[in-house]
């Protein structure tokens, strides 16, 4: 099976470079899937998972936002963070879970930035999804 280029690129450089058979993203638009070929396109992303797929094999990188690229031989994502299984730190996403869901939690406070914590959540659990593989 043909295979399509993936750059993945953050704040701090280049995190990942392959040649995989299928990029499957979560657009805002909702969810994508990507081979060789595929008509050019820009889409953002959500706060999601990146599931990289050739053949048997898989990886998976928790994602934050961004903006995923499609060109016929090449998909780019640029995103705020990006991190496979074993770069994530699984004790600092459950604590930032736990902080993100206390924030949540508190009565109407206007020290509490609501929109914040919850895209806090979310980055976690996105995280928290990876090293517990449920994707
Ligand atoms: P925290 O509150 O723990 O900093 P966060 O969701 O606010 O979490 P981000 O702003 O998404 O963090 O990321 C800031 C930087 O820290 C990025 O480079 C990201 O890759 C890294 N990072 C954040 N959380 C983790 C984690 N649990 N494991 C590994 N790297 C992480």
């Amino acid at each position: 099976m043909k295979t399509i280029k993936v750059h993945v690129v953050t704040p701090d450089g280049p995190v990942h470079d392959s040649d995989v058979e299928t990029v499957i993203a979560k657009a805002e638009s909702g969810e994508l899937g990507i081979m060789a070929g595929h008509v050019p396109m820009v889409a953002p992303l959500k706060i999601g998972v990146i599931h990289l797929k050739n053949g048997k094999t898989s990886e998976y990188l928790a994602v934050n936002g961004g903006i995923l690229e499609v060109r016929p031989d090449k998909v780019t994502v640029l995103a705020q963070s990006a991190e496979t299984a074993e770069h994530i730190d699984y004790d600092r996403a459950l604590r930032a879970k736990e902080r993100a869901e206390q924030r949540l939690h508190t009565q109407s406070n206007e020290h509490v930035d609501f929109k914040r914590a919850e895209l806090a959540l979310k980055r976690a659990m996105n995280r928290i999804s990876i090293v517990e593989k449920r994707y």
